[in-house]
């Protein structure tokens, strides 16, 4: 299972490998099956959604891409570079917003970015300009030297964006950023990354449980108590489930009610 090489550009040349590449990844909890031989790809450009109930194995998944869980079994590759065995190079393609928020409160936004640009070393040059940038993306480069407390959770997530960006990733994994946000915020946090993978070509994984999330030219991998139970476009699963719109699809092949935002 990890004998294939590292794999940058393939020795053929032909095409480039996927921003993410998940293969056969069990993972449990002393009994308990999380993930059970979920396999999914994110190609580069695409919006991807990772849809599933709470307790589907989403942040579990999250985990193993980021190495904070060693995967055991399977093979994650991020830009073709082996997740186990070539870490570094690994990370350095993966940018992250988990599910929890991890900003320091009483650091400005500015300051907050500075930070993480040192942990990745990137130079204190560089990582000013970086910083600028990061937050004109998320539209609150006027608010960079506000403490973070004084923005709303909305405002926070996109700093949380923006600092996920500093290293200039190419996948970025976001793991439900939108709850408990208005909808005004969701929106506009739903636009910036989509900006991204539209202008900028990253390949996104999108964790979430809300079925309007998703937009007609999104691919979606459905996660099922730790199982995928389909993977592929929206017109794709319409179709495999024999509906016409997504949230019966989404009943249909999981057996249940989606949960909505609380
Ligand atoms: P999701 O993010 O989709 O809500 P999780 O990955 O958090 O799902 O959880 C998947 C399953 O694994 C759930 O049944 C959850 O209770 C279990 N689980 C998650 N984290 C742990 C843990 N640290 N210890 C034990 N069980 C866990
Ligand atoms: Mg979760």
């Amino acid at each position: 299972m990890n004998s294939n090489p590292p794999a940058t550009p393939s020795p053929a040349g032909q095409g480039s490998p996927p921003a993410l590449f998940v293969e056969n990844v069990s993972h449990s909890f002393g009994e308990k099956k999380a993930l059970d031989e979920v396999s999914l790809v994110v190609p580069a450009g695409k919006f991807t959604v990772l849809l599933g109930l709470n307790g589907a194995g989403k942040s579990t998944l999250f985990s193993l891409i980021t190495r904070l869980y060693d995967n055991v079994s399977g093979e994650i590759r991020i830009l073709g570079h082996d997740v186990r065995r070539h870490p570094s190079e690994a990370l350095r393609q993966l940018g992250v917003v988990f599910q929890s928020r991890t900003l320091d409160s009483d650091l400005t936004l500015a300051q907050n970015l500075h930070y993480h640009a040192a942990l990745h070393g990137i130079g204190t040059k560089m990582a000013r300009e970086r910083a600028r940038e990061a937050l004109e993306t998320v539209s609150l480069a006027e608010r960079a030297g506000d403490r973070i407390r004084s923005l709303s959770g909305g405002q926070a997530r996109r700093v949380e964006i923006a600092r996920s960006l500093l290293h200039r990733p190419r996948l970025l994994l976001l793991d439900e950023p939108t709850v408990g946000l208005d909808i005004g915020s969701r929106e506009s946090v739903v636009g910036i990354v989509r900006g991204l993978v539209e202008r900028n070509g990253l390949g996104v994984l999108w964790a979430t449980h809300l079925i309007d999330e998703i937009s007609r030219d999104d691919n979606v991998v459905l996660l099922h108590k730790g199982r995928v139970l389909f993977s592929g476009t929206v017109p794709g699963m319409l179709a495999a489930a024999g509906e016409s719109d997504m949230r019966r699809a989404f009943r249909r092949m999981t057996g249940t009610e989606e949960m909505e935002a609380a």
